[in-house]
């Protein structure tokens, strides 16, 4: 390697991982070459959470890093930690930072079928990640009072006021906001992630009840797409499709999957979840965040996985499943090779994915897939934490 990558660390049963990982299956491989970054929890707080956003702008500098599972403090995590105040969460630091939008895919393996089981290929999803209900600003009404819809201009001045309702009951009022150019980069992103990773674009919002509002998403797309990709997709054999958020999910209930599904806020973080359920575990499923300028940050889309961990201080055995781990290193190792016009580090990361879907699917796994993995003729061995790796690496 010649260009370093920039490796985030993390907290718990994932940071136990991630050392396994590099000794087990990465260093006696790769001349790996990277600039460390500890985010685990304590040395957030010792930084005063300098050290979250100096690794984002080491990312911006290098343009691939893969990033461990960190834990969101909340107040019982300030206690257990004892923690200078509750720090923000290190992936929407890192995601502000980078202004990008987070792609998950599901990892394949024959053997687990998904519980939809016409979903033979991996069904991407994307999720804007700025403004709606994330942002929003709320009020609870009492009978009598009206609720208007005020815009000003920059020195106060009245210039629209709409009423939104005379209360004649108790009631409920919000506000919510998006903005033209973070619509338009998540349009990019999406875009651009699509023809790199050669899939359909399917997006869906509310347009017909939510005249101003969602129809801007709709407007947004197609203008970037008619203008900056639609020549582009036709030459690759891609398409881009908006139609109603209601006829998208129909649509991908009945589709084989293999599509970019490009989510509003709310939907990506409600349908992502279904998705990722749908396909077996948390344990298999991967995570990228790219920024519109090509920036690409690794991660599995999991967390800590605080329950093994304190198994493991016990002394007790886990069998924490890697997978998604792992493909945040072949993500990153393949994109740096990629980059860097360095055939065989992409080689290998291709390599390390296929020993590990080969274990797998050769009944080798960690407890978490037991119950979901039925092939005929193989035998299932459940294999604690480390063993998992190690029997990647047999066949690595
Ligand atoms: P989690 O770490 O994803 O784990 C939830 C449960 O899912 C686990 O207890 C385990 O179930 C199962 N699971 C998840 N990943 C697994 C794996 N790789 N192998 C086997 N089983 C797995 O979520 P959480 O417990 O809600 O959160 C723990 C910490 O992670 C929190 O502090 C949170 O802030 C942080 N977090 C970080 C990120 C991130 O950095 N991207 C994302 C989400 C959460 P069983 O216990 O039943 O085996
Ligand atoms: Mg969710």
């Amino acid at each position: 390697m010649t260009t370093p990558i920039v490796e985030m660390d993390g907290d718990e049963m994932t940071r136990i991982l991630w050392q396994w990982i590099k000794d087990i299956l990465i260093k006696p491989y790769v001349h790996l070459k990277t600039e460390y970054y500890d985010l685990g929890l304590p040395n957030r707080d010792r930084t005063d959470d300098a050290v979250t956003v100096e690794s984002a702008e080491a990312t911006k500098k290098y343009g691939v890093a893969v990033k461990c599972a960190t834990i969101t403090p909340n107040a019982q995590r300030v206690e257990e930690y004892k923690l200078k105040k509750m720090w923000k969460s290190p992936n929407g630091t890192i995601r502000r930072i980078l202004d990008g939008t987070v792609f998950r895919a599901p990892i394949l393996v024959k053997g687990i079928i998904p519980y939809i089981p016409g979903w033979t290929k991996p069904i991407v999803l994307a999720r804007h990640a700025y403004g709606d209900i994330y942002n929003s600003i709320e009020d609870r009404t009492k009978a009598g009072e009206k609720a208007y819809l005020v815009v000003c201009d920059k020195d106060g001045n009245e210039l629209r006021r709409q009423l939104i309702h005379g209360f004649e009951g108790d009631g409920i009022v919000q506000g919510v906001h998006n903005l033209d150019a973070s619509v338009s980069a998540f349009a990019r992103s999406c875009f651009n992630f699509a023809l790199e990773n050669n899939l359909p674009v399917w997006m869906g919002a509310k347009d017909t009840i939510s005249k101003t509002y969602d129809h801007r998403f709709k407007d947004i797309f197609n203008e970037i797409y008619d203008k900056e990709y639609k020549a582009k997709f036709e030459k690759a054999g891609l398409y881009f499709m908006y139609t109603l958020i209601d006829d998208v999910v129909a649509r991908v209930m009945r589709s084989d999957g293999g599509m970019l599904w490009v989510c509003k806020n709310y939907d990506g973080d409600v349908m992502s979840d279904m998705v990722a359920t749908a396909y077996g575990s948390l344990g298999m499923m991967s995570s990228v965040l790219v920024s519109p300028d090509g920036k690409y940050e690794y991660e599995a889309a999991h967390g800590t996985v605080t329950r093994h961990y304190y198994k493991h201080l016990n002394g007790e055995e886990t069998s924490t499943n890697a997978v998604a781990t792992i493909w945040a290193w072949t993500g990153a190792l393949a994109k740096r090779g990629e980059l860097d016009g360095n055939y065989e580090l992409t080689q290998f990361a291709k390599r390390l994915e296929r020993a590990t879907i080969q274990t797998i699917e050769e009944g080798y796994m960690t407890g978490d897939l037991i119950p979901l993995f039925r092939r005929e003729g193989v035998t299932v061995h459940k294999l604690n934490s480390k063993e998992f790796l190690l029997a990647i690496a047999q066949r690595l």
